[in-house]
C-alpha cells in the first residue's frame, strides 16, 4: 500500500489545481497532511435541543417554526426572525442578508440551524447562524459523530474539510501511515497506535467525552502531543547544533560608547538590565554564535539591554541589525535607537516592507556599504539585502519569528562564512521547567525586576451577564476624557471568524454608544488602514478602539487606561497579560475588565484569578502551569510561542522528561526516523496558525 505521505490531495476524487492550491495554503499537500490537520474543537449535533432548555452561551442544534421576520433598524439594519418550538422562543439575527434569504424565512417555515444562543435584545439569539428550511414532513437526520472543526483559511469551507478528512479516513491503515515510534518506545511510555488515535480525533463517536477532549486528555491525543513534542525537541537540537557548529566574530568588551550612553539615558539600568547585559557582552566575546533569548516582561526595559549588546559590536566596528515583527514597533525602535545613538556620532539606518522605489534603493546601497545601525521589519530577511560586516541581530519578540527564519539569518553573515551572533528578545515569560524544552535551540536569560514607579492595573473578572453596566464603564471613562480598548478575542479555527466577530461587537458597541467616536481594527485590515485607526487613537480622535488582539504588541497610548477584553477564557494567561500591559501606561490608575462568558469552569475561574492578583508575568507563568491539570485552556498555544498542532506545553508539561529521553534514544537507535518524523510534523509547521 502506498504511503499516504507519498500521495497528492489531486488524488482525492473533486480535489483540482484549484481547490490544491487552497489546501497548500494550509500546508495540506499530501494525504498525511489532511489527516494531520487535526480538529481544535468540536460541536455536538448529534441531537436537537428544545429552545426552552438552551443556556446562554450553548452551541447547538435547534428547530422551530418561523413566527415573523421582520426588519429592524438600528443603527444599523438587521433581519430578526422568530422561531418557536413549543418549549420556547430565539430569535435568528443577520447584519448580512439578501431579500431572498428573507422570504425564505416566512412565517410558518420549518427551520433548522445551529448556532450560538447569546443573550440579546429580544432574548436569546443567535447571530448569523447557519440554518436550513426544512419540508413541511422532513424529518432531518442528526449527525453520527461529533463534528471536527478544523483550522481553516479563506474560502475553505469546515464542509470542505470534513469530505476531505472523510475520504483521507478512508485509506488509512497501519501501512499506508508508518509510526516512525519504535514499538519498544510507544511500550516504554504507553503509547497507543497512530492509526487509531488518527481515526478518533477525526470523528469521534457521540458517546465521546467533550469535555475530556477539549482538555486534551484522551490517550489519542497523548499519543500524537507525544510525537509533535518529540518531534519538535529533535528540530531543535538539530538547530542548535547546525548553529553551534559555525564561527562569529570575536566582539570584545566595549567602554567608550557604552559609558555614553548611559551618560545620556537619564536613568541607571536596573540590577537586571546589568546582570543579563554582562551574559550578553560575555556570548558576544567568543567566537560561537551566540543564540541568547532575553525574557522580560512588558515595560522591564528590554531595549536598553538590546542598545548595549549593539554598541559592543559597534564598538569593535561591525553592523548590527534590529528586527521587529510589525512596522508600528520597528518604527518605535527606529526613533529610540536613532534619539541615543546620534549623541554617539552613528547613523541609524531603516529599512520596511513599506520603504519603495528609491528610498529603498538608497537604504539598500547603506546597508550594503556598512551602514553600522539597521532597524526595521521582516523585509531584512529579504534577498536582496546585503550587510557588509553584520555581526549582531536583535530580534525583538521572538515569537512572531519562525524558526526557518532564524535560520536563514545565517546566509547575511559575513562573506557567508562567519555566522552573526543573535539575540532574541520576548515578553512572553514561559515558567522555567518549560523553557528548557520550548528553547533546547537557546540560551536564556531572564530580566525579572521591573524599572521603579509603576502602577499595577487594577483587573476585574465579570460575567458577560453584565456587559452593560461594563458598556456604562466605558461612556463614563470616555467621558472623563480617558481611552478605552475593547478587545475581542481569537476564535481559533479562522482568522476571519475572529475579525466577523469583532465587526459585530463594533456595530453592538457603536450603537449602544452613540455619542462616542469608536474606531475598529482587525487582521483583515490593509496595513495602510490599520496604521490610520491607530494613529486617530493615538491622537485621541477615537475613544473607544475595538480590536482584536492585533494590538497586543507595539502599541503605546498613554491615556488608554480601560480595557474591556471580551471571553478572556479563550485566551492564554501570557497573552492576557500582554494585552493588558497595553494599559497602565500614563499616570491614570488604570482598569482591566475581563468579561468572561458564563458558565466559567472552577479551573477557568482560578485562572482569570490569577489575573487579578498579580500584574507579574512570571507568577502568571507559574500558577498557570500550576493550575493546568485538566485545563480546558489552550495553555501556550495562543501566544504565538509554539504553534503546535495537537500538544500544548502548559497542558502537556508532564510529558516533557520522558519526550527528552525518548528524543535521546531515538536519535541513538533509530536516526533513520527522525527525518520522516520532521517531514510529517515541521514542514509546514512555521507558517502555521501564525498570527
Ligand atoms: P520592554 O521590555 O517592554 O521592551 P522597554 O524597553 O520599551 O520595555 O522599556 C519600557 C520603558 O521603561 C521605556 O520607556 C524605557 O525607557 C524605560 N526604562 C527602561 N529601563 C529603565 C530603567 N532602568 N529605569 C527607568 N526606566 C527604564
Ligand atoms: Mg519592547
Amino acid at each position: 500500500m502506498t504511503e499516504l505521505a507519498q500521495v497528492p490531495v489531486t488524488a482525492l476524487k473533486g480535489v483540482g489545481a484549484a481547490l490544491a492550491e487552497k489546501l497548500a495554503r494550509v500546508g495540506l499537500e499530501s494525504l498525511q497532511d489532511v489527516l494531520f490537520h487535526l480538529p481544535l474543537r468540536y460541536q455536538d449535533r448529534t441531537r436537537v435541543v428544545p429552545i426552552g432548555a438552551l443556556r446562554p452561551g450553548q452551541d447547538a442544534v435547534i428547530e422551530g417554526v418561523v413566527a415573523g421576520a421582520d426588519i429592524v433598524m438600528g443603527k444599523r439594519r438587521s433581519l430578526l426572525v422568530r422561531l418557536q418550538d413549543g418549549s420556547g422562543t430565539l430569535s435568528l439575527r443577520f447584519y448580512h442578508f439578501s431579500q431572498a434569504q428573507k422570504d425564505g424565512l416566512k412565517r410558518g417555515t420549518h427551520v433548522r440551524c445551529y448556532g450560538e444562543a447569546r443573550p440579546g435584545a429580544s432574548g436569546l439569539e443567535i447571530y448569523h447562524p447557519e440554518y436550513r428550511a426544512l419540508g413541511a414532513d422532513e424529518v432531518a437526520p442528526v449527525e453520527q459523530t461529533l463534528t471536527p472543526i478544523y483550522p481553516t483559511t479563506e474560502g475553505l469551507t469546515q464542509q470542505r474539510l470534513r469530505s476531505l478528512s472523510q475520504l483521507a479516513l478512508a485509506r488509512l491503515g497501519p501501512h499506508s501511515l508508518p509510526d516512525w515510534l519504535p514499538a519498544e518506545l510507544a511500550r516504554d511510555y504507553r503509547l497507543g497506535p497512530l492509526d487509531q488515535a488518527i481515526r478518533y480525533l477525526h470523528r469521534p463517536p457521540p458517546d465521546a467525552d467533550l469535555e475530556e477532549l477539549a482538555e486534551g486528555r484522551h490517550w489519542a491525543q497523548h499519543r500524537l502531543a507525544f510525537e509533535e513534542l518529540l518531534t519538535h525537541q529533535l528540530s531543535l537540537q538539530r538547530l542548535r547544533e547546525q548553529v553551534r557548529a559555525q564561527q562569529a566574530p570575536r566582539l570584545p568588551l566595549a567602554r567608550r560608547l557604552p559609558q555614553l550612553f548611559l551618560q545620556n539615558l537619564g536613568f541607571a539600568p536596573t540590577g537586571a538590565q546589568q546582570r543579563v547585559g554582562a551574559e550578553i557582552a560575555y556570548d558576544l566575546s567568543q567566537d560561537e554564535p551566540m543564540l541568547r533569548l532575553v525574557q522580560g516582561d512588558v515595560g522591564a526595559g528590554k531595549t536598553v539591554v538590546a542598545a548595549l549588546a549593539a554598541l559592543q559590536a559597534l564598538e569593535a566596528g561591525y553592523q548590527v541589525a534590529l528586527m521587529a515583527p510589525t512596522e508600528i514597533l520597528a518604527e518605535q525602535h527606529f526613533l529610540n535607537f536613532s534619539r541615543w545613538l546620534a549623541p554617539l556620532g552613528i547613523e541609524v539606518a531603516w529599512l520596511a516592507g513599506k520603504l519603495k522605489g528609491k528610498a529603498r534603493a538608497a537604504a539598500l546601497e547603506q546597508i550594503a556599504a556598512g551602514a553600522p545601525m539597521v532597524v526595521g521589519t521582516h523585509a531584512l530577511f529579504q534577498d536582496e539585502v546585503r550587510f557588509q560586516k553584520l555581526a549582531l541581530v536583535v530580534i525583538d519578540e521572538q515569537h512572531r519569528f519562525g524558526v526557518q527564519q532564524r535560520l536563514a539569518l545565517r546566509q547575511k553573515g559575513i562573506d557567508g562564512r562567519l555566522c552573526p551572533h543573535q539575540l532574541i528578545m520576548t515578553a512572553t515569560p514561559i515558567p522555567r521547567t518549560l523553557a528548557m524544552s520550548a528553547y533546547a535551540d537557546l540560551d536564556t536569560s531572564i530580566l525579572d525586576e521591573l524599572p521603579p514607579g509603576r502602577t499595577p492595573v487594577n483587573t476585574l473578572v465579570i460575567a458577560d451577564s453584565r456587559r452593560l453596566e461594563v458598556v456604562e464603564r466605558v461612556r463614563s471613562a470616555c467621558r472623563e476624557g480617558r481611552q478605552a480598548y475593547w478587545v475581542c478575542t481569537l476564535i481559533e479555527e479562522s482568522e476571519e471568524l475572529t475579525c466577523q466577530a469583532a465587526e459585530t461587537s463594533f456595530e453592538e458597541l457603536s450603537s449602544a454608544l452613540g455619542e462616542l467616536r469608536v474606531g475598529l481594527i482587525h487582521g483583515r485590515m490593509k496595513p495602510a488602514e490599520k496604521a490610520a485607526v491607530m494613529d486617530e487613537f493615538k491622537r485621541g480622535e477615537l475613544q473607544l478602539l475595538v480590536a482584536t488582539t492585533v494590538i497586543e504588541v507595539g502599541v503605546d497610548v498613554p491615556n488608554a487606561s480601560l480595557m474591556i477584553i471580551e471571553n478572556p477564557e479563550r485566551l492564554g494567561l501570557a497573552q492576557l497579560h500582554q494585552l493588558r500591559g497595553r494599559v497602565g501606561r500614563g499616570s491614570a490608575a488604570s482598569h482591566c475588565v475581563l468579561l468572561y462568558h458564563a458558565p466559567l469552569s472552577q479551573l477557568g475561574r482560578a485562572r482569570l484569578g490569577i489575573m487579578r492578583e498579580t500584574c507579574d508575568g512570571f507568577v502568571i507563568a507559574e500558577k498557570d502551569l500550576e493550575l493546568r491539570g485538566p485545563g480546558e485552556m489552550l495553555g501556550t498555544r495562543q501566544t504565538g510561542l509554539l504553534q503546535f498542532k495537537v500538544a500544548d506545553l502548559m497542558r502537556d508539561a508532564d510529558l516533557l522528561p520522558a519526550v527528552r529521553d525518548a528524543a535521546q534514544s531515538l536519535l541513538q537507535h533509530w536516526p533513520q526516523h527522525v527525518s520522516p518524523l520532521l517531514e510529517r510534523w515541521l514542514r509546514h509547521g512555521q507558517q502555521y496558525g501564525q498570527v
